[in-house]
């Protein structure tokens, strides 16, 4: 089994079988984004996938898996048809992978009628990970993200009549100097709007070679700094409203880890926050490549 080029998952799909149906992103233009810059977008051919899985088979490893997240960036951009070929090939071969997810766009989410996500829903796919990166409709047209606040909602929601659970993605610092408070505000309107399964923040990271970058090079950009990405997180842990939610901020790119649900444990992880940005105490990003 070969993959393509290098393969995100998300940091909850670390033991999970990544199986390869799409290489790169369709979009592929958010400003910040650079993860898969360097691939021309195409989908898998189906023989190409089953193959994979059955080389799993032949290896012995069925009746191991227990998770499988399909890669690349929008799984979702496949056929409904061919989709459901991969999910049923999975579930013969892999009977204990009790959860099948992807990255999905609300668009691609938007472009399967009720009719077809439910038929993916009952042939195993239970997750999609959804990056909304921010609910103001400002901030994401400036990221080109290609889809709006209220594509979001009307994808958690259909998603949500299929059965298909969703896990959403905002960004820290991402509405900058100028719009953090509008970021933090217009975030937590939209996690309550579509009120998911799980939510998670990273923080902004800027990647040489991204607009984003650019513009922050350039001063067209202004980031928050650590003490104002807390200020952030108070004012969306202040409105948001979400009760069952499961909210974590800890990746690698968060100076401060939070985990908790949502509404009940808001007022321990505002504690938390406040504690770190009275005392400056913060994580450092892990990676680099960043501006910080
Ligand atoms: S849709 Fe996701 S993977 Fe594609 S460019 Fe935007 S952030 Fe990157």
């Amino acid at each position: 089994m070969e993959y393509e080029g290098i393969i995100y998952r998300p940091p909850s799909e670390a033991k999970s079988l990544i199986l390869q149906v799409t290489v790169g992103c369709a979009h592929n233009t958010c400003t910040f984004c650079n993860m898969y810059r360097q691939k021309n977008f195409r989908i898998r051919p189906l023989p190409d996938i089953l193959g994979d899985i059955r080389e799993l088979e032949e290896g012995g490893y069925g009746p191991y898996i227990r998770r499988v997240f399909l890669a690349d960036g929008d799984a979702l951009a496949m056929g409904t048809e061919e989709l459901l070929s991969v999910l049923r090939e999975i579930r013969r071969v892999f009977p204990a992978a009790g959860r099948v997810s992807a990255y999905a766009r609300a668009d691609d989410v938007l472009r399967k009628t009720p009719e077809e996500l439910l038929l993916l829903r009952e042939a195993g796919l239970t997750l999609f990970y959804l990056g909304a990166e921010s609910g103001d409709d400002g901030i994401l047209e400036a990221i080109h993200k290609g889809v709006s606040s209220a594509d979001l909602i009307a994808a958690a929601q259909r998603m949500r009549g299929a059965g298909i659970g969703s896990s959403v993605t905002l960004i820290s610092g991402l509405g900058g100097q100028e719009k953090m408070e509008i970021h933090a505000k217009a975030s937590a309107k939209l996690i309550t709007a579509m009120r998911p399964e799980y939510a998670a923040f990273l923080t902004l990271r800027l990647y040489e070679g991204t607009p984003m970058y650019e513009d922050a090079a350039s001063g067209r950009f202004r980031r928050i700094t650590p003490d104002q990405i807390m200020d952030e997180m108070e004012i969306f842990l202040t409105h948001v409203d979400s009760p069952g939610t499961v909210f974590r901020s800890n990746h690698a790119s968060n100076y401060l880890a939070l985990a908790g649900t949502l509404n009940g444990d808001i007022p321990k992880m505002l504690a938390q926050v406040r504690r770190a940005r009275d005392g400056h105490r913060y994580r450092r990003f892990r990676e680099t490549g960043d501006l910080l």
